[in-house]
């Protein structure tokens, strides 16, 4: 691409703002993050920097100490960060979605007890929502918060919950009124589990193909003690939808990683297509490797294009679910072919871990499943247009 190529929807500070974490990724992260990848290795040492870069605090007010940036500039900074190691923008936004919740729906106590040490990096966070017998359908969600005095008394369990043993709080959704049918119109709300709850334990650590560096934990409720001070905004009831505005951000990040893994692997493929000779000539000068190329740098493109859209939108509307799906639906399967064809580009040596592609597919390969399955997606998109008057 020109060097002076510009994006739709980007603004001067938006760019500034990419400078800034690409720099970071370029000399913080690029040169260590297959290693630490390999070696699952959580990034304490990473924390401090991000804390400086202001990333713990893009969804959380500037009255509670962040800086609560705009959608475009959330998704610039996960296609960056994306860009450089998934395992670390995994993190960064995990521990945004808690902020998201809290500060948007959290009491003044809870926003004074939990955002500041979050935007400083000293407290993690997370959501927890997937139990064992349901991910995709929420309503039957099995985890009851009972209410005893001034507590809840939580029973059940979670599963393939990311970053759980740091989340301090964890973000957890729950059943208080478990009479309701459906559960979502106002049976289901969000405590904020702290680490040291009383009956609050982790299972399983399971071993993940990629979103590497971070652990995916089982978390077990036996009778825990939740102060009633926790329960998200402090009234029973919302949790479903609040939970599901944080879902529609999380589409944007999702799409945003997902076209910053895939760019990496056309940057990836390009330079190799330069050097690497087959037949007299460089790669890049056979056109069945040109056809590739221009085809994965579409997808890119129009990737991005899609999530700065479903940002813009948000921004303008407050929600844009049918925006941020089809952004997300479509970077998470552009990015997945991408990353494959660039691996194709590079021949036996796209599939050796020396080269970081064979990791960006792992990582790429959970797109299309987490934040809502592309299949659910595509049933909401649906569901706006056929609903739209
Ligand atoms: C690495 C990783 C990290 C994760 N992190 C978190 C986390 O931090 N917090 C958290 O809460 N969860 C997390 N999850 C869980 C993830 O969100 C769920 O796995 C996902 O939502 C899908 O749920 P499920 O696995 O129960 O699949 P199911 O809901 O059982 O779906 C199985 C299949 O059926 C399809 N399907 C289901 N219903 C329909 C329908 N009505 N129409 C058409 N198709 C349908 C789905 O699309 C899918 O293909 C994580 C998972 C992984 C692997």
């Amino acid at each position: 691409m020109a060097s002076n190529h510009i994006t739709a929807g980007l603004t001067a500070d938006h760019i500034e703002l990419r400078e800034l974490v690409r720099s970071f990724v370029d000399e913080r992260v690029v040169p260590t993050a297959s290693e630490r990848e390999a070696k699952d290795e959580y990034p304490a040492d990473l924390i401090p920097e991000l804390a400086a870069l202001g990333l713990f605090g893009i969804t959380v007010s500037e009255s509670n100490g962040g800086s609560a940036i705009d959608y475009v500039s959330y998704g610039v900074i996960f296609e960056e960060l994306a860009r450089g190691w998934m395992g670390l923008a995994s993190l960064v936004y995990t521990t945004s979605s808690g902020a998201y919740l809290i500060d948007e729906y959290g009491t003044d106590d809870q926003k004074q007890r939990f955002l500041p040490e979050i935007v400083i990096g000293r407290r993690m966070s997370g959501i927890a929502m997937t139990e064992p017998s349901t991910g995709s359908d929420l309503k039957q969600i099995k985890l009851t918060a009972r209410r005893e005095g001034d507590d809840y008394i939580l029973n059940g369990s979670k599963i393939f919950i990311t970053h759980a043993r740091h989340a301090d709080p964890l973000v957890v959704m729950v059943k208080t009124d478990p009479t309701i049918e459906p559960a979502h119109r106002g049976g289901i709300s969000l405590m904020l589990v702290e680490q040291g709850t009383p009956g609050l334990s982790y299972g399983t650590d399971f071993q993940k193909m990629g979103h590497r560096g971070l652990e995916l934990c089982e978390v077990i409720f036996e009778n825990a003690v939740v102060p009633a001070t926790n329960l998200l905004g402090g009234e029973e009831g919302s949790g479903f939808y609040q939970m599901m505005s944080a879902l529609d951000r999380g589409r944007i990040y999702m799409a945003a990683s997902s076209t910053g893994m895939a760019r990496a692997a056309l940057e990836h493929a390009v330079t190799y297509a330069r050097q690497r000779e087959a037949f007299g000539k460089p790669i890049g000068e056979h056109q069945a490797i040109q056809m590739k190329l221009a085809d994965m740098a579409i997808k890119v493109e129009a990737s991005r294009l899609l999530y700065v859209n479903a940002a813009l939108n948000t921004e303008a509307n407050g929600r844009a679910s049918a925006e941020s799906g089809m952004a997300k639906i479509f970077a998470a399967e552009s990015g997945v072919e991408v990353v494959t064809e660039a691996m194709r580009v590079l021949g036996g040596y796209g599939y050796i871990k020396e080269f970081p592609i064979e990791r960006y597919l792992r990582d790429s390969l959970l797109m299309p499943i987490g934040e809502g399955t592309n299949e659910m997606l595509r049933l909401l998109v649906a569901r706006e247009l056929l609903s739209a008057g």
